[in-house]
This record gives C-alpha cells, sequence and structure tokens, in this order.
C-alpha cells in the first residue's frame, strides 16, 4: 500500500537516511520537504523525490530556491509559517520529523492536530512537551512511531505485549568518545574529539548530546513519555559496542531485545511500515565475529547529562525545557569553540537552579521558558 511522508528535516543525517530508504520501496512517496538553510541539497532532493511542497526555514534562501526549481511544481514556503504549512499538507500521511532541537515542537503539534501520524527522531519535541503532545496524539488516533534506534528497540521488544507488563525499561548508551575518561580529563578536550562518536555518524548537536550523556539523559525523558513509564523504571546500562540497542524486562523477569549493527534505516523502516517488516540491504550480525557484548554502569559522577536530566525529569513541568534549551544553547557555544566541555554541565546546572519551574505548562509558556532561558545564558556567558 502506498505511504505518502514529509520530512521535517530532510536535509540532515536522519532526513537524508530517510529518503535512503524511500530510494529502496517503491510504495512510499515524498509529499513534503524542508531544512534550514542547505538549498543545494534540497534542490536535489526536490528533483529527486518531487514533493509537491517544500520549506526553507531562511527567508532569503527560500527565495533563490524558488528560482532554482522554478522548471517544476514545488511550493516554496519559509520560516515557522512555512513548516507548519508543510506539517499539515493535505495529502501527506506521515510526517517524519527529522529537524534538530526544541524548533520542531509547533510544526509537531500542527501536524498531530490535523490527524497525522508522527515518525518521531526530534526528541527535544517529547522532552519539553511530552505532557501535550501524547494526550494530542491519543486525543487525534494519531501514532507516535519511535526513530530513536533506542526507543524502536523498545517499541519492538513490547510489540504483541500487554503494556501493563512491563516491568522496566534498559535503555543502552555507548558511552560516547570519552567513556572511561574522568572529569579533569575532560577540562580541555576538544570539539573535533567530541565529534567522534565511535558507532554512530550522526548530526553535530546529537554527537555532541553522545559525548556528555546528555543524548542518554533525554532519551530517558523521551522513554517516559512515549511508554508512560516512570523514571524508577527506567534504567540506563553501558554497551560500549551499541548492538543491543535496547532492551525490555517485564514482570515475570524475560529480559526482551533488540540487536543488530548500528543502522539508523532499520528503525526509520520500521516506524514508517510499523508493524511491517520489509527487507532492508547492509550489513548483518556476525556472531562469530562478534564474540562478546559488554556492559557497564553509566559514570554518573563524570558524565553529568545523565543525572541532571534525571533531576530536570524529576522535578518536571518547565525545567526538562530549561534543561533542554540550555544544553542547546551550550552545544552551539561549545561548536563555536566559545566554551568548554565541562561548560555544557556549567551552563545547564546554572540555568536550571535560577529557574522556578511551572508546573504542566502550556506550549506558550514552553517556548516563553525556553527564550527566557536563553536570555540567561546570554547574559551570563557572553559570546
Ligand atoms: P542534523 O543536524 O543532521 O539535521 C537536522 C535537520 O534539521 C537538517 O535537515 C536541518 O536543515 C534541519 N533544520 C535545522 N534547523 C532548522 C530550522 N530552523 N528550520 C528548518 N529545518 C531546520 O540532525 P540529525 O542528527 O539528523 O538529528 C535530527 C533529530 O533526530 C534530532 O532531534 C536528534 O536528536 C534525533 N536523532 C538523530 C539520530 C541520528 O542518528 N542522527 C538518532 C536518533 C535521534
Ligand atoms: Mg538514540
Amino acid at each position: 500500500m502506498e505511504k505518502i511522508i514529509g520530512i521535517l528535516g530532510s536535509t540532515g543525517s536522519i532526513g537524508t537516511q530517510t529518503l535512503e530508504v524511500v530510494r529502496e520501496n517503491k510504495d512510499l512517496k515524498v509529499a513534503a520537504l524542508s531544512a534550514g538553510s542547505n538549498i543545494e541539497l534540497l534542490e536535489k532532493q526536490i528533483r529527486e523525490f518531487h514533493p509537491s511542497m517544500a520549506a526553507v526555514w531562511d527567508e532569503e534562501k527560500a527565495k533563490e530556491l524558488e528560482v532554482r526549481v522554478a522548471d517544476l511544481n514545488v511550493k516554496i514556503v519559509n520560516g515557522m509559517d512555512g513548516l507548519l504549512e508543510m506539517a499539515v499538507l493535505p495529502e501527506m500521511e506521515i510526517l517524519v520529523t527529522a529537524i534538530v532541537g526544541m524548533i520542531g515542537i509547533r510544526p509537531t503539534i500542527a501536524a498531530i492536530q490535523a490527524g497525522k501520524d508522527i515518525a518521531l527522531a526530534n526528541k527535544e519535541t517529547l522532552v519539553t512537551a511530552g505532557h501535550l503532545i501524547m494526550p494530542m496524539a491519543k486525543e487525534k488516533g494519531v501514532q507516535i512511531l519511535p526513530v530513536d534506534s533506542e526507543h524502536s528497540a523498545i517499541f519492538q521488544a513490547i510489540h504483541g505485549e500487554n503494556r501493563k507488563s512491563i516491568h522496566k525499561l534498559l535503555i543502552t548508551a555507548s558511552g560516547g568518545p570519552f567513556r572511561g575518561r574522568k572529569r579533569e580529563e575532560l577540562e580541555t578536550v576538544r570539539v573535533e574529539d567530541a565529534l567522534k562518536h565511535p558507532n554512530w555518524a550522526m548530526g553535530q548537536k546529537i554527537t555532541i548530546d553522545s559525548a556528555t550523556l546528555v543524548n542518554k539523559g533525554l532519551e530517558v525523558m523521551e522513554a517516559k513519555w512515549l511508554f508512560d513509564v516512570d523514571l524508577d523504571h527506567i534504567q540506563v546500562v553501558v554497551q560500549p559496542k551499541s548492538i543491543i540497542h535496547s532492551m525490555v524486562e517485564f514482570t515475570d523477569g524475560a529480559v526482551m531485545a533488540q540487536l543488530g549493527t548500528p543502522d539508523m534505516k532499520l528503525p526509520i523502516q520500521y516506524a514508517l511500515y510499523y508493524p511491517e517488516r520489509r527487507y532492508l540491504p547492509g550489513e548483518r550480525l556476525d556472531f562469530g565475529k562478534l564474540k562478546e557484548i559488554t556492559f557497564e554502569e553509566p559514570d554518573m559522577d563524570t558524565f553529568l547529562g545523565l543525572p541532571l536530566a534525571m533531576k530536570a525529569s524529576r522535578i518536571g513541568g518547565s525545567m526538562p525545557t530549561v534543561f533542554n534549551a540550555a544544553n542547546e544553547r551550550a552545544v552551539a557555544k561549545f561548536l563555536k569553540r566559545k566554551i568548554g566541555f565541562l561548560d555544557i554541565y556549567r551552563i545547564i546546572e546554572d540555568a536550571m537552579e535560577h529557574h522556578e519551574s511551572i508546573a504542566n505548562p502550556a506550549l506558550e509558556q514552553i517556548l516563553e521558558t525556553e527564550a527566557k532561558t536563553y536570555e540567561w545564558i546570554e547574559s551570563r556567558w557572553k559570546d
């Protein structure tokens, strides 16, 4: 059966891999694409996949793209209005949220309101607005299909099970490029070192988040919303080779895991065809070569991304927004080499200490909290 999809953030790591999946499956059609500013790649994608709409964040770039694709039948839109317009395109059935950061919240909500299923990669959206998104999806009869590999693994492990029999989620973590190092050793690490993920090639922001373990913290919060499990029943397990993508322990003690080579196309394809499985070309696990899978406890004293996320999540309300917004701003500064690696934690801690959490924040309050967090950080950590 034909499926018509849209991709929020089609030029990024998840976006381009989603298009690889589309290329392999003739029954997937692309109705809408969007990018921040990379119109060169977006133009190529438009020429290959023929969407009826494409959104570009940057207004000037959008105008430029409009001229470049004037020979095609595609509407070019821009800014937040553009993202909101593409998110509700009538013919589109599933929106892949492959955009990075909280900017994804409003388009995701618009798509849910319009009854689109969501293949969710953009974890920042659930972390900050999960309390709005999950009930809204339920009310609209919309499926939130996880693309994040850990959540896809859990989603696969619980398929066909009664959700009441889930005892605990075991989220695996590679530990990132600095696994085994101590705090003092991290003071002077460089951007290039932090960008070297041992197993996955991903966008820059999530790669830094993997090095700080903020990514794992965000994933714990994402899991809490997706699977309705409290923090006391979510455990992070370091498994350096990223072979086990996550596990679920059931009430009878049985543990179900999903294993595979690290390839995001599997969770992407699973989300797009759920519950059907399709052939996926690529490398397979070879247990003879693999020999062993090892486990460790996460080092919570060194990699504060995880304990700070747990703290934010336990406080709840608008605190996860502060955690996330502070991290987004800190990572941007680190990538620009304005701050050191450990300053990322200092900025998050500082922003969280300064904030008084608002219980059950509405969308406007979440966006306001984001803006205030940025303001606070800029007043204290100038570029
Ligand atoms: P990326 O940086 O490679 O791509 C981000 C995409 O978002 C790009 O297409 C970019 O043009 C677009 N974008 C950024 N700002 C925009 C804006 N203002 N308006 C419109 N488009 C904008 O990021 P990624 O690694 O693909 O990650 C995307 C999301 O998926 C993140 O939330 C990340 O945490 C999550 N995720 C990624 C991976 C992975 O393997 N890359 C795995 C799990 C989850
Ligand atoms: Mg992940």
